[in-house]
Order: C-alpha cells, then sequence, then structure tokens
C-alpha cells in the first residue's frame, strides 16, 4: 500500500494528503494536498474520500458513521487557519465543496461555490469587502447554483430572471438593488418549485445538502455515460473537497484562470491559458464571456503573471509533466485552486516527451511509457488536403485537431440518433455543456459559436480526440429555422461542412482530407521505442501503395497479404468468376492463366516496396460464393426479366430476353450449388487449395516469378507463403508440397537461388491443439485472432455487434473480444499453441495478424507470451511500436532522472500582492 489508511478515517486535510493518495482522495483533493505541502499558496481545506463515497452507496444513501463529525472537525482547523467562521454575521467563512474522482472527468460532476451564505452572512461579507454589490452577486450565484446542483431546480427559471434585470447588459452592471431583486426572485422560485421548501439558510445544512449532492452526481446518468466511453469503472466513486473560498469576483484587481504549463494543442513550452478578470472560475470553463489569452495578463497584471510563471516551472518540475491548472487572483493575490496533469492532443503529448527528455526532467524510457498510444492514433487524423479547393465560411479557436466533414446538426440527441443509422454528423451548438456529452461522442466533430480553449466543448473534444473549433462568434445560429447564417453564408440543418481543427477554420461541403507527414518528434519518439522493444512489427497490406506506407510508417515487412483483396475490381472479379464457375478443370485453368500475370505483377509491387523485408502472402482463403453475385439479388433481376419478357414489343425482343432469362437461370444455379449455409466454416482457406490445387498452383507461380523479376531488378526478396483455414496436418502438408514443387520449377529455370519459407495461420482451435503436428510441417505460424476469437467463442465475427455490446455494457466481458484479445481464452489457446509449435520445431517464428496485432493491451500480451512479431494495418503500426516498448518498460525498473539539489521546490510562500491594481482599464 503507498498511503496510510486508517480505519474509518473518512476525512483528511490537505496538509496529510498527497498525491499517492489519489485513490483515496481523487485526483484533485490528492493535487490540492501535495501543492500544499509543498509551499504553494493554496487555500486550506479538506478531502473526503472516495471509500466514504462508497460507504454513502451502501448504507443507501446515508453518510457513513463519523464522516460528518470528521467533516466539522476538519471545518474548525479551516476556520483556524483562515481566522474566518463559517456562518458568522460578522466575519463569514465561505467553501467551496467540488468533486474529485480518481480519473479526471471534466465537468460531468458538480462543484458548488460560496456556500455558507445566507441572508446574515451576505451582509457579513459585504462589511469584510466593504463591497456589497459583490456580496450580493456572490449570493445571487450561490443561490442559482445551489438551488439547480443541490435542489434539482431547473437553471432556466434562475437565468430567464437574471436576463430580464440585466436586460442586455453585463452581469457586472447590475445595481446593488438589482442584485437583491435578483436574490428574492430566485428565493421565491425555489420556494415555489420545490413546493414551499425554503432555501436553506443553516450554512452546515448547505454544507451537508452539498456533500450529498456530489456523491449523487456520480451516479448520474452523464457520469455514468462519461465512464462507459472512457472504460472507468463505476465503483472508483468520487471524493469530495471542501475549501476555503476565495474570489476572482472582487473587482478588477480579482480574476480568476485555468492555464497549461505548455501548450496543450503544440506542447510548445509556453504557459497556455485563458482568464477574465472580475469573475468567478465556472465563468471561464462555462464559456458566457469570451476570456482574454493569459498573455494579456502580463499586460494588466505582470507581477501576478511573473508568479504565474515561476509556479507552472515549480509545478512542472515536481510532477515533472505538463500540467493544468486553476487559479483566482484575489485582490491582486494569487491562489492556486487545482493542478492536474494536463490532457494534451497526440502531437503535444509526442513534443512534450521529447522536450523533457532534452531538458534532462525524463528520461527516454520514462518519455516512452508518458505518451499514451491513443494518442498516436490522433497524430495519425487527417488533415484538410492542401491541394484541394475548399470556401472558407469563418475561423474559430482551433480546440481539438484533425479534420472532418459531417452533416450540421444542432440537437445532441438527434446527433445520437442519425448518428446510430449511419450517418457523418457534425455538431453545432452555441455552446456545450456536459449534458450533450452523447451527442459529442456521436458527431464526427464540434462547432461552437462561444468559449474559448479551455470550454467545456474543447476540453471534451481534445480528450476524445474529435476535431473541434469553438468561438465561432460570427455564426449566427437560428435554432428554430434550423439553420445558421455566417458572412452571407446560409447552412441548413443536413448540409455538409468540414472543419479543420488544427487550424480553426469551417468550411462548405465535404473538402477531401489527407493523413499528416510524421516527422521530427515523432520519428524520434518512434527511434526510442524501436530500441527498447523486442517484438518486431509488420503490416498487413495488400497492394504496393499500403505497403510503402506501411514501410514509412515503421513496419519490418509484410506480416498478411490477403490475396483476395487483389481480385476485387470489376475487371479481375469478371476472370475469378470465370475461374469458380467453370465446368472442369480446364476451363478453371484458362482463368487461372488470365489471372496469374495479375496477380504476378501485384506481388511484383509489394516486394519493390518491402526490399530487404520479409513479406508473407497468404494464399485464397474467403469461399468462393464471395466473388458471386448475390443470389437475392439475382432473384430480383430474374423477376424483372420476366415482367420484360412479358411486355416485349416484338420476337426479336422476346428471343433476346429469353436468352438473358436463360444465362441468368443458369448463374443462379451455378450460385446455389456454390452456397453455403455457414461459410465461415465452410469452403474456404485450405480446404480450397486442397480440392483445387490449380489455385494454389496459379498463385505459388505468380508470387515465385514476382519474387524471381524482382530479385533479377536487383530487390532484396524474402517470400513467405502463408496456408489459411488449416485444422489438420495433412491439408498443410499437401499444401506445402505443392508449394514447394512450384517454387523449385520457377526458381530453377530463374537459374539462383532464393530461400523462401512456408508456413501457416493458426486460426481454428483445433490447429492449436495439433499444433506440435502442425509446426513439423511449417517454417512459421501467424496466429489469426480474428478467426480464432470467432471459433472460440463460437460467435460469427460478422453478426457480434448485435448483441456483444450488450455484454460489454453489462460488464459481463471487459471489451469486444474482436477488438482487444481475450486473454483469458482465446489468449491461453496463442499461448498453447506458441508452446506446442515451438515443442517440435523450435526454430519456428511465430507472429499474430488479426485486428489484435495494433491495438496496445493485446500487443502487450503478445510481448508477454514471447511472440517474434505483431503485423496489423499500417495506420496501426506506429501504435504497435510504441505499445510493444510500453510492454518491455512495464516490466522493468524504468530508470529516473535524478532531479534532488537544482530543481527542488522552493517552498517559499509566494509574497502577499494585495492591493496591486491591474494594468489597463475596464
Ligand atoms: C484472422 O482470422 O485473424 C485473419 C487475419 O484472417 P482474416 O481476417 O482474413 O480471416
Ligand atoms: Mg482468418
Amino acid at each position: 500500500m503507498l498511503y496510510e489508511k486508517r480505519d474509518n478515517k473518512w476525512v483528511y486535510l490537505f496538509e496529510e494528503g498527497k498525491t499517492e493518495m489519489k485513490p483515496l482522495l481523487g485526483g484533485k483533493g490528492a493535487n490540492v494536498a501535495e501543492m500544499t505541502n509543498i509551499g504553494l499558496p493554496v487555500p486550506p481545506g479538506f478531502t473526503i474520500t472516495t471509500e466514504a463515497c462508497d460507504a454513502y452507496y451502501q448504507y443507501s444513501r446515508q453518510f457513513p458513521e463519523g464522516m460528518w463529525t470528521q467533516s466539522r472537525r476538519a471545518l474548525e482547523s479551516i476556520e483556524a487557519e483562515t481566522g474566518k467562521t463559517f456562518g458568522d454575521r460578522q466575519n463569514p467563512l465561505l467553501l467551496s465543496v467540488r468533486s474529485g474522482a480518481v480519473v479526471s472527468m471534466p465537468g460531468m460532476m458538480d462543484t458548488i461555490l460560496n456556500l455558507g451564505l445566507n441572508d446574515e452572512t451576505v451582509e457579513g461579507l459585504a462589511d469584510l469587502t466593504g463591497n456589497r454589490r459583490f456580496a450580493l452577486d456572490a449570493y445571487r450565484r450561490f443561490i442559482s447554483m445551489f438551488g439547480h446542483i443541490v435542489m434539482n431546480v431547473s437553471s432556466e427559471n434562475f437565468d430567464r430572471v437574471l436576463e430580464r434585470t440585466k436586460a442586455g447588459r453585463q452581469d457586472t452592471d447590475l445595481t446593488e438593488e438589482q442584485l437583491e431583486e435578483v436574490i428574492t426572485a430566485y428565493k421565491r422560485i425555489v420556494f415555489s418549485e420545490l413546493h414551499g421548501k425554503e432555501f436553506p439558510q443553516d450554512p452546515y445544512e448547505q454544507l451537508r445538502m452539498a456533500i450529498s449532492a456530489v456523491f449523487d452526481s456520480w451516479m448520474r446518468k452523464r457520469a455514468q455515460d462519461y465512464r462507459r466511453v472512457n472504460n472507468i469503472p463505476d465503483d472508483l466513486g468520487t471524493a469530495v473537497t471542501v475549501q476555503a473560498m476565495v474570489f476572482g469576483n472582487m473587482g478588477w484587481n480579482s480574476g480568476t484562470g485555468v492555464a497549461f504549463t505548455r501548450n496543450p494543442s503544440t506542447g510548445q513550452k509556453e504557459i497556455y491559458g485563458e482568464y477574465l478578470l472580475n469573475a468567478q472560475g465556472e465563468d471561464v470553463v462555462a464559456g458566457i464571456r469570451t476570456p482574454k489569452t493569459i498573455n494579456e495578463l502580463a499586460r494588466e497584471m505582470p507581477l501576478v503573471f511573473a508568479q504565474l510563471q515561476d509556479i507552472t516551472q515549480k509545478l512542472e518540475q515536481h510532477y515533472r509533466d505538463m500540467q493544468d491548472i486553476e487559479f483566482t487572483i484575489e485582490q491582486g493575490k494569487l491562489w492556486l485552486l487545482q493542478t492536474r496533469t494536463g490532457k494534451r492532443t497526440g502531437a503535444a503529448a509526442v513534443h512534450i516527451a521529447v522536450k523533457m527528455v532534452e531538458e534532462g526532467m525524463l528520461t527516454k524510457e520514462e518519455a516512452l511509457l508518458r505518451v499514451d498510444t491513443g494518442l498516436i492514433d490522433q497524430l495519425l487524423h487527417p488533415m484538410i488536403d492542401p491541394d484541394t479547393e475548399s470556401t472558407l465560411m469563418t475561423s474559430g479557436l482551433p480546440a481539438s485537431p484533425g479534420a472532418a466533414s459531417g452533416q450540421v446538426v444542432f440537437n445532441p440527441d438527434e446527433a445520437e440518433r442519425l448518428a446510430a443509422d449511419g450517418e457523418q454528423v457534425l455538431l453545432v451548438r452555441h455552446e456545450t455543456s456536459p449534458d450533450d456529452f452523447h451527442g459529442m461522442v456521436a458527431a464526427e466533430a464540434i462547432l461552437t459559436v462561444r468559449g474559448g480553449m479551455t470550454s467545456h466543448a474543447a476540453v471534451v473534444a481534445r480528450g476524445m480526440g474529435k476535431p473541434c473549433i469553438v468561438g465561432a462568434g460570427e455564426i449566427n445560429i437560428h435554432l428554430e429555422q434550423g439553420y445558421f447564417m455566417v458572412n452571407g453564408y446560409e447552412v441548413k440543418r443536413g448540409d455538409w461542412i468540414t472543419v479543420d481543427g488544427s487550424t480553426g477554420d469551417v468550411l462548405i461541403g465535404q473538402v477531401a482530407t489527407i493523413q499528416p507527414d510524421l516527422s521530427g518528434d515523432f520519428q524520434t519518439l518512434m527511434a526510442w521505442a524501436d530500441d527498447v522493444r523486442v517484438l518486431g512489427v509488420r503490416a498487413n497490406a495488400d497492394t504496393g501503395h499500403d505497403a510503402s506506407v506501411a514501410r514509412e510508417f515503421g513496419a519490418e515487412g509484410i506480416g498478411l497479404t490477403r490475396t483476395e483483396h487483389m481480385f476485387f475490381s470489376d475487371e479481375r472479379l469478371a476472370i475469378m468468376r470465370e475461374m469458380i464457375l467453370a465446368d472442369d478443370k480446364a476451363g478453371r485453368q484458362a482463368a487461372l492463366e488470365k489471372l496469374l500475370p495479375i496477380q504476378r505483377a501485384d506481388f511484383l509491387d509489394i516486394f519493390r516496396a518491402m526490399d530487404g523485408l520479409p513479406v508473407t502472402v497468404r494464399l485464397l482463403d474467403p469461399p468462393l460464393h464471395e466473388f458471386l453475385p448475390d443470389y437475392e439479388q439475382l432473384q430480383v433481376e430474374l423477376y424483372e426479366l420476366k415482367l420484360k419478357l412479358k411486355d416485349a414489343p416484338n420476337f426479336r425482343e422476346m428471343d433476346d430476353t429469353l436468352r438473358e432469362i436463360y444465362a441468368k437461370e443458369e448463374l443462379m444455379a451455378q450460385v446455389e450449388r456454390l452456397r453455403e449455409v455457414n461459410p465461415m466454416l465452410g469452403y474456404r482457406g485450405s480446404r480450397l487449395g486442397t480440392t483445387f490445387p490449380e489455385i494454389t498452383e496459379m498463385q505459388a507461380q505468380a508470387l515465385f516469378e514476382a519474387a524471381c523479376e524482382a530479385h533479377t531488378e536487383g530487390i532484396t526478396v524474402h517470400p513467405e507463403v502463408m496456408i489459411p483455414l488449416v485444422s489438420m496436418e495433412r491439408e498443410l502438408a499437401g499444401q506445402r508440397k505443392l508449394v514447394e514443387n512450384i517454387a523449385e520449377r520457377v526458381i530453377g529455370t530463374y537459374g539462383f537461388e532464393i530461400a523462401y519459407k512456408i508456413g501457416t495461420m493458426i486460426e481454428l482451435p483445433r490447429a492449436v491443439l495439433i499444433a506440435d503436428k502442425i509446426a513439423e510441417h511449417a517454417d512459421f505460424f501467424s496466429f489469426g485472432t480474428n478467426d480464432l476469437t470467432q471459433t472460440t467463442f463460437g460467435i460469427s465475427r460478422d453478426d457480434s455487434a448485435r448483441f456483444l455490446p450488450t455484454y460489454v455494457k453489462a460488464g459481463m466481458i471487459a471489451s469486444d473480444p474482436f477488438q482487444v484479445l481475450d486473454r483469458d481464452g482465446v489468449g491461453m489457446l496463442v499461448k498453447m499453441g506458441l508452446e506446442k509449435g515451438k515443442s517440435t520445431s523450435p526454430d519456428l517464428k511465430v507472429g499474430i495478424c488479426g485486428e489484435h496485432g495494433g491495438e496496445p493491451s493485446s500487443v502487450e500480451f503478445c510481448h508477454e507470451i514471447g511472440l517474434d512479431y505483431v503485423s496489423c494495418s499500417p495506420y496501426r503500426i506506429p501504435i504497435a511500436r510504441l505499445a510493444a516498448a510500453q510492454a518491455v518498460l512495464r516490466r522493468q525498473d524504468v530508470p529516473t532522472v535524478d532531479i534532488s539539489t537544482e530543481t527542488q521546490v522552493e517552498t517559499d510562500v509566494i509574497p502577499e500582492l494585495a492591493g496591486v491594481a491591474p494594468n489597463g482599464t475596464h
């Protein structure tokens, strides 16, 4: 255990906590504790543990015994530290009550500010600050926040009163009298909505209710949705952090902001953030007023900015990672309210990791572990093709990178509905709130009119890796009529638009996109990964082009070429059908002779792209009927021909139509003959080559002729022939013999030596069980975990989507086994197949080429059991390289940089700046 845990201790003062206590105190609670203990200016407070939250649910939503007493005792210590008293008329202590889970769930749960205000303490606050307007404003904010979050009063009711009173002016323009009116109206709203229940005046009752509300927010729908999408277990619970309030809205020498210690989009080393003067934290996040960039703070409050720079550096040195902080300036004094590891884009993650190694903050090994493989995926996102014409309608802030197109929708429910029907939608909103989350998940991208880089839309989209533009203020949405206007363009609901989340541009229509150029830091990080990893990484690629892309991404060969993919274009399909439908061997042979040069040319392209690297070519695998027309479609066509016959105007046309009908019927009879009830368990894989050896022979001939051709061009070739869907050793032995005969004949005619390998897919449970016997005929095994998953579970890989999501949602299975390798079942078969194979053939090379080869947790498993390589689609190769390196490092003591002396955080308290007046006017 990393920390000392005491039974029935539900409450920890900040001084008692530290980062390692995250599971108990939540991310927020642990980090404010850590900041307190390294001497940064944090308002005092305490955290109620996640275990208390768990207990709360166990006791039917009652506080566990002792929790409330401990909270009150902790509150006394905040009172002592601040010299203020909770509920006191003269010198009231006010509190913030915040949620904080172990994993950050931005905006998903609740925060209550200004707690402790009532009709009396509001006057105390007014006297204390000499600013009654401010005190009244804090009170009205508190009533609406508490009323909405804790008492479930609709926030629209409060908003309506406020809008009416403001009559188009700013919040800050409201007079004391107007604020008093608003407060009275707010209390009336609570009273009438809650059928005669008064707004609570007892601060302790407020606190009790607020703590319960934060616990309750853990199980609210939007939090549950967020956890489901992000694979966060429900039983973690949230902590509750209670902290003395500091005020960013005490006038124009106060303010509040959020900042990243480095740019979260690019990773550049610069403080990056936003702030608002005379505002509370929620104003920045809610995107109601568009905030100023942090650089303006350098001009408006240079001393505070200098302190902020100092603190961000210290925080980075302490945590040795980029931080995302929330701060408040209360009358010129800077306070830190929160720090956490900053979320970042893929590009930023890579840049920061590489830079921090250069800066001596991290070792290469740590840097490799820092970059989330999911973010590498984001790095490979498409961007707008610069060679394409496009029309710019407007621009906003580039909140989350990548380009995407979609049909405009204005409503998150509609986005969800249309996406479920397979539509590509783009969600356009004034600003988003956590209630929009499901629509954001469904949309290709998000575009908002208001808000800054740290608004809800921006933070959530970045987390999801979705393109997002915020603050596109020129857009005027006409919700009722279902369109928006911008710079003279009218865009209706359902119209296509494209957004570029990397530049902030909003473009008309569906614009072509391309993959980004990966260089610099990315290549550096990948090279470090290659130095560490043990697993080989190959590509599944079927064309020369895909093979070149794969090579650029670092593929060390081809692990799977699905030769059937070479036959799907129209003219090739016709020859393929001729081969399949031939009545006899001679007919089949004739068609195969036409296919031979085509296939040879394709193989040659791949060999050229993979000069010097192994190329595994798999013989034809799918059931032959896949190349034939659909039987139901043929039935429709036959019916139409018969109608045409009935209406034929003359004998000639009748004759022609009859001829067509006979041909169609003949084709249908042939298709009927090849139709199978269970094609996936039918006439496919090595069974094809066993019954039609001429197919295997043609493919082998094409492959070895291409290899020899490439060799004469000076290309180094390492051909590997792979036999699919083998369940008996005789299948492999038979196919091996055929291939060897052809190889020797072809290579013999060229008169030089080419070494080659013959191996098999292991993708059926029986093949695993007799892998020792199969290995006697194989130079290599490649686990086809798609089919192996299908046949192990007995779940059709084509139909699983109908019910597997229900299993995943219900927690019956951790994830879809077709995406993440099922370690307990399929994984055990892979391990067994490997061991049995090596028992009779110690030099056997063993890899995997199912979809799992590019999925990080499956790659880790492959490393653990000692496979030689994984093979995956070209765009997943960088992910596999990094995942393979991380798999090694997770099993080692990773060296760290010694930051003992010079980077130690100073514990000096930041000097008081009370009374520093801002430059500039407002
Ligand atoms: C597999 O079954 O895992 C495999 C790679 O082959 P295919 O997906 O082509 O059946
Ligand atoms: Mg397969």
